[in-house]
């Protein structure tokens, strides 16, 4: 895609959502880091589910670690992967309060040395936390800058290296939410939304669904024309006829 386009297509998601917002149930940096831990593979709407309730209890380093394993797991139970991610919470709260006295780091390095905490969740952080252009990219936003040609790439780390060269600098900062909102919401994995995608005429995708759409064979109309009516299987009854008086 084009550079020109490119800015064309953040202009118009950025007009649809002006303050795109993460979907992730927060209420600081370090909720943050533990929410966006519980939340690989699962959904935002079952990890809020569970994270309400733990937050109500444990919401510092502090509290987590007291809180221990075994407890936090009977919270997260419903969260795919929950035992290693109990494990993780309660590891990367306890380096947060050996080494950086409770306090979620803002640099990369620091925040993807703590247990449970990748590339991905590192961005997310530094952008939602602490404001940082940065780009995580996650199976939508990967999905999305394939399909559109916005910044194509056989793995998510060829894509954010993309989208960071393409993405205009005053977008930068909502580009991860805006791309998430739009893979989430229109352009779905199975059935992408076409018709109603404020980007279609810009992507590269959109001819492979619509010519597929084309293809498939009309559904059959309820009554089909010409058809006989099949007789019903019921023996009519005979009426019977009055005797002349
Ligand atoms: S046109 Fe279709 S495939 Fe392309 S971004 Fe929009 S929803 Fe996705």
């Amino acid at each position: 895609m084009t550079r020109a386009n490119a800015k064309v297509l953040f202009q118009r998601l950025a007009e649809h959502t002006p303050e795109p917002q993460t979907e992730l149930y927060y209420k600081d940096p370090f909720t943050l880091v533990v929410a966006v831990a519980l939340s690989a593979q699962a959904t935002d709407e079952g990890v809020n589910k569970a994270t309400k309730k733990l937050f109500a209890v444990a919401d510092t380093p502090q509290a987590m670690v007291a809180l221990g394993e075994k407890k936090l797991g009977d919270y997260i139970k419903t969260i795919g992967l929950w035992r290693n991610k109990a494990k993780n919470v309660i590891g990367l709260s306890k380096m947060l309060l050996a080494d950086y006295d409770g306090a979620v780091p803002q640099t990369r390095d620091a925040l993807e040395r703590l247990p449970g905490v990748g590339r991905k969740t590192a961005n997310v952080v530094m952008n939602v936390a602490f404001g940082a252009e940065t780009i995580a990219v996650d199976t939508h936003i990967f999905r999305v800058s394939n399909r559109t040609g916005l910044a194509p790439g056989k793995n998510p780390l060829e894509v954010e290296a993309g989208l960071e060269k393409i993405t205009p600098p005053e977008f930068k900062r909502h580009a991860h939410h805006w791309l998430i909102l739009h893979g989430r919401y229109i352009c779905k994995a199975r059935t992408p939304d076409c018709d109603a995608c404020t980007i279609v005429d810009l992507c590269l995708y959109k001819d492979k669904v619509f010519n597929s759409e084309a293809k498939k064979p009309a559904k059959p109309k309820r009554k089909m024309a010409n058809t006989p009516k099949l007789k019903s299987a019921r023996p009519k009854r005979k009426t019977k006829r009055k005797a002349p008086a």
